[in-house]
């Protein structure tokens, strides 16, 4: 299997190689150079297959440069890091509400999924290339912890996360500062989510310097991520009752576009699910997106689901892809009148296959409330955003994206308890180690000068 960029101007890669390079270099993001298709007799042999295997079986239609056991080590270190063995339970609320908790890898969040495999194709492209690797990434909390548990300890690897001091919530702060991993930096920096991102766009754009430290950047556009999240909807999909198998709706509380984009690519491999709900807080550049045909973007507002605050979705691009018909210069010209004038009207894409809601801050924290007295379940903020007005017609299954643990403040002003969890109760006992440096392009390269794998 090869894959291609969306802009049609790079050379196919291998997965291996795709996945090494993140961004393709015409500015386009990889995908599959043709979609793989699922048949009957195949689900049919999916259906008992533990998580792993699952995600073995899936894969391997992909990563086909690398060999079948070393992938299957692969998947299965990284799955054995959730702490349940079904790694992705589906949890029945009532008959037609389902809830699939995504919050069980190690930072308790549904990006541990890639990112725990993410980070051992790079550790394994690292051992082959006999070379160091420097992961990079700007956060505004969930991704930077997940990158930093994904790499920590691997060989020859470093992992430095900005984040704006004081902006992301402590706990969030503690999952990157308090592993104790000597590879892992958290660097946080004065101002905003914004600054530190720009930063870090110059540093990547000082060729010799990438070059030099073989930077990789931490993101959400990476092939891998977007392959190994098309797993669990599946997994779900298998464990529905025969019945509720052609009239599911996954609920996708989402940002970036990159969770949601998954589902909708399984769904186009030939499992029947019926449909996708695009599940926004405040900041609804998608929900008007798939409301309106028009994308458009706005200024962020900060909300209760910090990880959605998001004005670009960056992985929309892979869907534009598809929806013009697979044709590259037509992706290049919308996304550069989209660069220009910050809004496209679209004619045509696959709405029939979405529905669209949007959620403000103060329906996040009432939902809260309502789904743990209707069905004593606790759900976090971006999952609440993903209970806004459910079909009543289709059988719902929710992702739960985040552990409300995370989270404790909003809970406790909703239902005025305070949730726990061990893993986080641990943080609070380790000793935090994070750098305060200036959030310029200068300080992080000299930061990443003294401090890179060789
Ligand atoms: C990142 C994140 C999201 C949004 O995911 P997208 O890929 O941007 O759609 C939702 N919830 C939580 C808890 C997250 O960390």
């Amino acid at each position: 299997m090869r894959f291609i960029s969306t802009r049609g101007q790079a050379p196919s890669l291998s997965f291996s190689e795709a996945v090494a390079t993140g961004l393709a270099p015409d500015g386009g993001l990889y995908l599959p150079e043709s979609l793989p298709a699922l048949t009957a007799t195949d689900l049919a042999c999916f259906e008992p297959l533990g998580y792993a295997e699952l995600c073995f079986e899936f894969l391997r239609r992909f990563a086909t440069d690398i060999p079948a056991a070393e992938l299957r080590g692969i998947i299965d270190a990284a799955y054995a890091a959730f702490d349940r063995a079904d790694v992705a339970p589906l949890i029945p609320l009532d008959a037609k509400t389902y809830v699939l908790e995504l919050f069980h890898g190690p930072t308790l969040a549904f990006k541990d999924f890639a990112l725990q495999v993410l980070g051992r194709l790079y550790e394994r492209q690292c051992r082959l290339r006999r070379q160091p690797l420097n992961a990079l990434g700007a956060t505004s909390g969930d991704t930077g912890a997940a990158a930093i548990h994904g790499l920590q300890n691997a060989a020859r690897t470093a992992v430095f996360i900005l984040y704006p001091d004081g902006r992301v919530s402590p706990l969030q702060e503690r999952q990157m500062a308090c592993t104790g991993a000597g590879n892992v930096y958290a660097l946080a920096v004065d101002g905003t989510f914004d600054h530190a991102q720009s930063a870090l766009k110059e540093v990547f754009a000082d060729q010799e310097f990438r070059v030099r430290h073989h930077l990789s950047a931490v993101n959400s556009i990476n092939l891998a991520r977007v392959l190994a999240q098309c797993v669990y909807y599946l997994y779900a999909w298998l464990r529905l009752p025969a019945a509720a198998k052609g009239n599911a709706e996954f609920v996708v509380p989402t940002g970036n576009f990159g969770n949601v984009l998954a589902g909708w690519m399984l769904q186009k491999m030939g499992v029947p699910i019926r449909g996708f709900r695009i599940a926004t807080n405040q900041n609804d550049i998608l929900y008007r997106l798939f409301t309106r045909g028009t994308y458009q973007v706005g200024d962020v507002h900060p909300s209760f689901a910090p990880s959605m605050d998001i004005q670009v979705a960056s992985n929309f691009e892979r869907f534009l892809y598809y929806s013009v018909g697979r044709d590259p210069a037509r992706v290049r010209e919308v996304m550069a009148t989209f660069q220009r004038t910050g809004r496209y009207a679209f004619e045509h894409f696959d709405r029939d296959s979405f529905t669209a809601s949007h959620c403000t801050d103060a329906e996040i924290s009432q939902i809260i409330g309502r789904v743990y007295r209707e069905h004593h379940y606790l759900i976090d903020p971006h999952t609440a955003c993903g209970f806004k007005d459910l079909a009543p017609d289709r059988v719902n299954v929710v992702l739960a994206t985040a552990h409300p643990a995370k989270f404790p403040d909003v809970i406790r002003n909703a239902i005025g308890l305070e949730p726990q969890h061990p893993s986080l109760e641990a943080l609070k006992a380790r000793p935090l180690v994070k750098h305060r440096i200036k959030g310029d392009p200068a300080s992080v390269r000299a930061f990443v000068e003294r401090h890179a794998a060789v």
